[in-house]
């Protein structure tokens, strides 16, 4: 799978996108930074480079967007999008609620148009102008942007959805085939989304997979880890691998690469063995300090244990306060 990827990497060549006549600051940041496209599969491309992984669909109707990414890659992200399709933009649709997924949210919906609405969902009046396109997440989402716990202060009004969805999946019909947002509770966050383009054969796990890293747990917008294990549960339930299992559905993590399902099997079987040692150390009556000594994530560290801002050490604190429902 990784020589595939590396492969179309090399076929497709690099796209740099340079932005002039910004703040200095910014232009700096921005400046270092190229953006990769790649074509994952059937409409489905995926924009690397942004500090997440945005995913793109095109097609007749016009580009839908998950995961914008950062603010300060906004604009890189949208001139990227235009190298794609250059129709306005659909959807943009966000995986959950952190800022590095949904902090160009403004800058990309500012480059559609909405089209209709009603399917069953709600639509908020804030932020929904004739000219910007629609902006779908979990109903979970809105709630923390807008009214967060203090003391973080809420999003900026154009960064919220301004459609959402409280049922256990939202799905409609864009450039030619079935999308279906599957909620998956109290997993990397309590308002994930799974976004899965079902003709392509693509799925967009945002945070509750990653390759880079351990399953990054934010216990305080209402994450967990046995929610991120049935997050990857249903993942493995929605792919269907191909031939000799390898290919099939494709399922882009928010941060990392591409992968198969062979890929999130593998990491399934990893955070599961870590989590049944860490509740086996629970019930022996081991205290947080005595279960990170114990390093049960050792035989992984070489893989995962390095992420910038989720160390070993905080994951296995995530996962024990989860389990000893002590946060
Ligand atoms: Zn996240």
């Amino acid at each position: 799978m990784r020589a595939v990827i590396v492969a179309m990497a090399a076929a497709l060549g690099f796209v740099a996108v340079v932005v002039s006549a910004l703040p200095t600051a910014v232009a700096q940041e921005q400046a270092q930074v190229s953006l990769r496209t790649l074509h994952v599969q059937g409409n489905v491309h995926l924009i690397a480079g942004a500090g997440v992984n945005v995913v793109v669909q095109v097609g007749p109707f016009g580009p839908v967007v998950v995961d914008p990414g950062p603010a300060r890659m906004g604009k890189q992200v949208l001139a990227a999008i235009r190298t794609l399709s250059p129709r306005p933009v659909r959807y943009v649709i966000n995986t959950h609620l952190h800022d590095d997924h949904t902090g160009a949210n403004d800058i990309v919906a500012a480059a559609g148009s909405p089209v209709g609405q009603g399917r069953g969902s709600t639509v908020i009046g804030a932020g929904l102008q004739a000219t910007r396109a629609e902006i779908i997440a979990n109903e979970q989402v809105l709630q923390r942007m807008g009214n967060p716990p203090a003391p973080s202060k809420p999003a900026a009004v154009v960064l919220w959805p301004t459609t959402t969805y409280s049922n256990p999946s939202k799905e409609f019909f864009t450039n030619g085939e079935g999308l279906q947002m599957v909620h998956q509770p109290s997993a990397h966050t309590d308002g994930d989304s799974l976004v899965f383009f079902r003709r392509s054969d693509v799925i967009a796990a945002g945070d509750v997979y990653s390759t880079v890293s351990y399953p990054r747990i934010d216990l305080a917008a209402g994450g967990s880890i046995n929610g991120v294990l049935e997050g990857l549960n249903r993942l493995l339930a929605l792919a269907i691998s191909g031939e000799k299992t390898e290919g099939g559905t494709m399922i882009v993590p928010g941060h990392g690469r591409i992968s198969d399902e062979a890929d999130l099997v593998e990491y399934r079987d990893m955070v599961t063995i870590i989590r049944d040692r860490v509740q086996d150390l629970i019930e022996k009556k081991r205290t947080l300090e005595q279960v990170k000594a114990a390093r049960p994530t050792m035989d992984f560290d070489g893989q995962y244990g390095n992420a910038p801002g989720w160390t070993s050490d905080q994951f296995i604190e995530a996962v024990y306060r989860g389990l000893a429902g002590s946060r």
